[in-house]
């Protein structure tokens, strides 16, 4: 039952919804997440798989949602994940044409249960995944995500392939004196495996504050790197946040998410749901709209649906990042879900 698709102020159309799963993670990453001292939301407060499909289902029939992207936190350490999967890969979204079809579901995952929990994501109905991996070096690794796993993130990559995943999309978040002289083996790894390199500009969003506009890498830059080694031709941007390069020999694609450098706000069709029922219509609010109070106290799908519909119609124009007026959010991260 449409009624209308979602549309703020500033007449952006929102059919992308990023649900976290749980604010827990089984790994540290500097630039996410303190070494220690990080509050877990207690699990009565987190939306049970029931609570979150219903917010999904109102989503999709109502305002014509059709991306859903599971994160977290680390979604793979949910119990059960797969029933969930299960529950949203049968949301059917109106086609326009009197018909339905499926929505785009998919994962973004650290890629170090892959091994294991692939299969039964697939055999769920998951159809794609992001796995997030920002360096190949192994003391790096260690380093950004004070964690010993990647061979286990190396070896996910690999199972999600073999499961029938595709694509497989390798996000990598850029720092400079980080990682940033990793870009081009990066990129290689990519043609090799078969997967696609999106390089992510770092964002104001760790929960150490250690970000600073001196610490990015921008998009010209890490271009610039890659098409030295591999000629590049650009593909010509559609709705998606990443601008998208050809590889000139035909070895599929590279991308950049400029968040930073050339925000893509004005074209931004994404909101966002944390693990604890709170709706957020942008990555950097700073109010959010309690569904889990609506949910919890009864209230029907049209409450829960102008509650939606509210929140989005108050959206901002964009994050103002690098300006005197950016806020940062109270949240990091992975309490927010990426
Ligand atoms: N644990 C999952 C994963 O690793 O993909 C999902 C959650 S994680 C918060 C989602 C994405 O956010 C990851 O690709 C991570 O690198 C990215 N991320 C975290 N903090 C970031 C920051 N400050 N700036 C840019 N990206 C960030």
């Amino acid at each position: 039952m449409l009624t209308a698709p979602l549309v703020d102020g500033y007449g952006r159309i929102h059919r992308d919804l990023r649900i976290s799963v749980t604010d827990r993670c089984n790994f540290r990453c500097t630039y996410c997440m303190p070494v220690e001292g990080m509050t877990w939301l207690p699990r009565s407060e987190v939306l049970t798989f029931e609570e979150i499909e219903r917010v999904a289902r109102v989503c999709v029939e109502r305002f014509g949602v059709d991306s859903i992207r599971l994160t977290g936190g680390e979604p793979t350490v949910r119990a059960h994940l797969p029933a969930l999967v299960a529950k949203l890969a049968t949301l059917r979204v109106a086609d326009g044409e009197g018909g339905v079809r499926p929505i785009d579901l998919a994962l973004t995952t650290n890629g170090a249960t892959l091994r294991t929990v692939a299969p039964a994501l697939v055999d769920a109905g998951l159809r794609r995944v992001n796995v997030s991996l920002d360096t190949l070096q192994r003391d790096r690794f260690v380093e950004l995500t004070r964690r010993d796993r990647l061979a286990d993130v190396l070896d996910g990559i690999d199972a999600a392939l073999e499961a029938g995943l595709a694509p497989v999309k390798v996000n990598a978040v850029v720092m400079r004196g980080v990682n940033d002289d990793e870009v081009v083996d990066m990129a290689a790894f990519g043609r090799e495996r078969g997967v696609t390199m999106r390089f992510i500009e770092w964002m104001p969003l760790d929960a150490d504050s250690q970000w600073s506009d001196r610490t990015v890498v921008g998009q010209d830059e890490i271009v610039a790197a890659i098409a030295a080694v591999f000629p590049l031709d650009p593909i010509v941007r559609g709705s998606e946040p990443a601008e998208r390069f050809a590889y000139r020999d035909g070895r599929g694609e590279v991308g950049v998410i400029p968040s930073v450098t050339r925000p893509f706000c004005s074209t931004c069709d994404r909101i966002r749901l944390t693990a604890d029922g709170q709706l957020r219509a942008c990555l950097f609010a700073v109010e959010e709209t309690d569904l889990r109070e609506l949910l919890r106290s009864g209230a029907s799908d049209d409450e829960l649906a102008a509650a939606v519909a509210r929140c989005v119609a108050g959206k901002w124009a964009g994050h103002m990042i690098g300006q005197v007026t950016f806020v940062r959010p109270r949240r990091s991260m992975s309490q927010i879900g990426g």
